[in-house]
């Protein structure tokens, strides 16, 4: 009996050094920051196991705190603006593209993003797919595509998002805590998040918005370490403000760094080659004066002539890409504006070569412009000219004015935030394993197994 009790505990030894190396290879461990030198710092995610490289931005250098924040501190350059010089000889299309006022080809078609951030509840989804399920129709007879910039803030809908992927629209980052100066736990976070809530692949996550529009230094080579293909903020249109003939600066790549005015931790050193900036005109006045970036605080039909009269400046000047950029939470507060956005694209949609894609597809679109005219654009995706069955059906709309606290989905429960000792409580989803969960199971089951086989 003492005999074969030691053959079972070397089993079990060897077992547990097994699954010691198929933990290992399956997940980085620890999770977290590290620095492997003074210039380079390493990031270990608990999400997907995998872990990151990168270089700390100019002028810093890696000095450890804690392993949960970005440990790169040191004389950053802080805001600066006027700093861009890119040298066209060394920056040539597809992948590269200089700062300009000038179209990526003569007589371009018009392109306009239609773009939601932040995390959405559900009387907040229900409205949005008044306006995404209405129909509207790109000259090629496909439904309009848009973008979806998600975060996890607040009473986050894992369940419905599988929504926006079944429409062709696109899921893209924007943190998983709505963090401003975000390093890259926070973006590949919210990266798998998304793609395991939306049911896609994580690399079918591109795009990125900073929340509150504030990007550091290392929020962009971390979009670079993750091939992000584009990010998307407004940081390019303020030293551009005023103008009234139509002239904003078209989409470029950061390989010679970024352009416009950087507000905070930035570096005019710092440079994304291939990574680009699809910038965020705002609507404006007649006379050119900026109105807003995102949320216009107009209803009915100043709502509508304002976003109008910008959208023609765009139009009937150099035809960089125009964009309607909300909070789902503006058109709730007064529903009359699901109507009204409805009625906007269809007016834009009735001109000539106006196109609503989403921001990845303007993208492609800068890497392979086609003239005005062309209704066969491949890679500008077809969701088919009708849209699929509902994945949930449209709750009443709410009255205007309703709070934002509103109940959670009873489908998907907000987690409780304290535990009954009043520790925080660790939310109930499995985006919280560690290695040693994903060993446990595994070596109870094959202990079990030899026991039996043993006896
Ligand atoms: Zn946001």
């Amino acid at each position: 009996m003492a005999s074969a009790l030691m053959v079972i505990v070397a089993q079990l030894l060897v077992l547990v050094f097994v699954s010691s190396l198929y933990s290992a290879s399956a997940a980085c461990f620890p999770s977290g920051y590290s620095c492997d030198n003074t210039t380079h710092y390493t990031w270990c995610s608990s999400f997907d196991g995998k872990s990151y490289t990168l270089p700390c931005p100019p002028r810093t250098s890696c000095n450890l705190v804690s392993n949960k924040q970005m440990p790169c501190s040191g004389a950053d350059a802080g805001m600066y603006m006027d700093k861009y010089s890119c040298d066209e000889s060394q920056c040539q299309a597809p992948d590269c593209r200089c700062a300009s006022f000038d179209p990526p080809i003569d007589n371009p078609i018009q392109l306009v993003s239609f773009t939601i951030d932040d995390a959405i509840n559900a009387p907040y989804w229900d409205a949005v797919q008044e306006i995404v399920d209405y129909g509207h129709k790109n000259p090629n007879g496909c439904n309009i595509t848009m973008t979806w910039f998600m975060s996890f803030d607040a009473d986050p809908p894992c369940n419905m998002i599988p929504y926006i992927p079944s429409r062709y629209n696109e899921i893209a980052a924007h943190t998983i805590h709505h963090a401003s100066y975000a390093a890259i736990d926070e973006i590949a976070d919210s990266m798998y998040r998304a793609s395991q809530c939306g049911g896609i692949k994580e690399s079918d996550v591109v795009g990125y918005r900073p929340p509150y529009m504030m990007n550091a230094a290392w929020s962009y080579q971390a979009l670079q370490a993750l091939n992000f293909t584009y990010f998307s903020s407004n940081i390019d249109s303020y030293g551009d403000s005023g103008n009234t003939n139509g002239k904003r600066y078209w989409p470029y790549t950061l390989d010679f760094g970024v352009h416009g005015t950087c507000l905070d931790h930035c570096d005019p050193d710092m440079k994304a080659p291939g990574l680009w900036s699809v910038p965020m005109p705002p609507v404006t006045k007649d006379d050119g004066t900026v109105v807003s970036v995102m949320d216009p605080p107009f209803v009915g039909k100043d709502l509508e002539d304002i976003y109008m009269q910008s959208f023609m400046r765009h139009y009937n000047g150099n035809r960089s890409p125009f964009g309607i950029y909300i909070h789902s939470r503006w058109i709730t507060d007064d529903p009359t504006r699901i109507d009204s956005i409805n009625n906007i694209i269809e007016k834009m949609l009735s001109y000539d070569d106006v196109w609503f894609v989403s921001v990845r597809d303007v993208v492609k679109y800068m890497k392979d412009p086609k003239p005005a005219g062309t209704k066969d654009i491949p890679y500008f995706i077809c969701p088919g000219p009708t849209p699929p069955e509902m994945v949930r059906p449209p709750a009443p709309r709410p009255a205007p004015g309703t709070p934002p606290t509103v109940p959670g989905d009873p489908n998907n429960p907000a987690p409780p935030t304290t535990n009954p000792d009043g520790t925080p409580a660790t939310p109930p989803n499995n985006f919280n394993q560690s290695p040693a969960n994903f060993v446990a199971p595994s070596v109870l089951a094959i202990l079990v197994i030899l026991l039996a086989l043993s006896f």
